[in-house]
């Protein structure tokens, strides 16, 4: 968990192991660079990779509401990378029950990117709005 972008890179050496969907992809990018991913909206840096989309409750995108009346549409992954947190975690607000929060900011740019929930397990829900996904995936 904690070495994914060392895992990120390994298994850009190992094509064989790799889905047809990534396969597929190959042919969208350019040499010698990394296979398209999510990156923050505001400076580009990669943010999470499409196989990375993981559901919670049923559901990859999910809207919420929050106290302040702002409406976020959320993607939920299981890893992210180039991202920093927020000391403050709490269960106050939780969008999704038994979960407590934390912000999460890009590690470049400090942009607010969404949020990491944890509980036994964990993940994290980035706001499409503040994300660009190059990957050619339909987050909408
Ligand atoms: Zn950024």
């Amino acid at each position: 968990m904690l070495n994914q972008s060392e895992v990120v890179f390994l298994r850009k050496t190992e094509p064989d192991r790799n889905s047809n969907t990534r396969l597929a992809s190959k042919k969208h990018r350019l040499p010698g660079t990394l296979p398209p991913a999510i990156v923050c909206q505001q400076c580009h840096i990669r943010i999470a990779d499409p196989e990375h989309r993981c559901s919670i409750h049923g559901m990859h995108l999910h809207t919420f509401t929050n106290s302040a009346g702002y409406v976020y549409h959320i993607a939920c992954f299981t890893e992210v990378v180039n991202c920093k947190t927020d000391n403050a975690k709490t269960e106050e607000y939780s969008w999704f029950e038994g979960y407590a929060w934390q912000l999460l900011f890009c590690d470049v740019c400090d942009n607010h990117l969404g949020w990491r929930f944890s509980s036994s397990d964990e993940f994290y829900a980035l706001i499409t709005q503040r994300t660009l996904d190059l990957s050619g995936g339909n987050l909408h």
